[in-house]
């Protein structure tokens, strides 16, 4: 039996391309707006090509907002030789890396297992708290605004997401710049700008989250499909964006 075509990383087609550049204004301008109309703006990078995206425009613009990641202790190691690198590609960024509380892991581990998020929704929530949501908590502290890097068409989650949201719960501004952008935009931004991304996409991983909990995707396949592929599609966040 042949074996199934795993997604790939799109080619720009010439009209894309040809937008590019406008777009990319577009982008531009937005950050500068949130950068102006806020004290302490942070982009929560996982990573991903459209948090290299954005960091890449944040670096070129020189604007004044500070990018964190959450090192959640399962991460892959190619996502680690990434994040090794960002600092020497980006050195007048601020960057800061979170880890989770070293003893709500030891309790989670010992309690459950180390794999136990495969057993239940809850368990899984549970992981994701401790290693994501506490961690977040942290590194948002003191901020009146942070980014993501979300886009509308990357889920049946994420259909309505808007520009500008308030984050009620953390009582502060929450802004998703890229929510218009398409995949084949954003890996257009990637090459012409020669961004560093995770060796992973070369693997068929169009979304790359802990090394547990994703697997690469088959052409055609929802392009979350491989994160915490063994739950039903509602469930599919971790708990990071509500
Ligand atoms: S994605 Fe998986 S390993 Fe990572 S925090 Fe969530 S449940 Fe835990």
């Amino acid at each position: 039996m042949p074996k199934p075509t795993l997604w790939q990383i799109p080619e720009p087609g010439t009209d894309v391309l040809a937008a590019l550049p406008a777009k990319t204004a577009v982008l531009a301008e937005r950050l500068r707006h949130i950068a102006a109309g806020h004290q302490d703006v942070r982009l929560a990078s996982s990573l991903a090509a459209e948090d290299m995206l954005l960091t890449d425009v944040i670096a070129a613009q020189a604007l004044p907002i500070s990018v964190f990641t959450l090192q959640t202790g399962r991460l892959n190691a190619e996502t680690l030789a990434l994040l090794a690198q960002v600092p020497q590609r980006y050195p007048q960024l601020a960057w800061a890396v979170y880890a989770p509380d070293a003893a709500a892991v030891a309790h989670y581990v010992q309690t459950h297992g180390e794999n136990a998020f495969y057993h239940s929704v809850d368990l899984r929530r549970e992981c994701c708290r401790i290693r994501k949501i506490e961690p977040l908590e942290r590194a948002l502290a003191g901020a009146d605004a942070w980014l993501t890097g979300q886009r509308r068409e990357q889920s049946p989650t994420r259909e309505a997401l808007p520009l500008a949201e308030t984050d009620a719960a953390r009582g502060m501004a929450k802004y998703n710049p890229i929510y218009d952008w398409t995949e084949a935009e954003v890996w257009a931004y990637v090459r012409t700008h020669d961004v560093p991304v995770n060796a992973l996409y070369r693997q068929g991983y169009p979304s790359i989250g802990c090394e547990p909990c994703t697997r690469p995707v088959r052409l055609g396949e929802d392009i979350r499909a491989g994160r915490w592929w063994w739950e039903s599609r509602d469930s599919k966040e971790c708990g990071l964006h509500k």
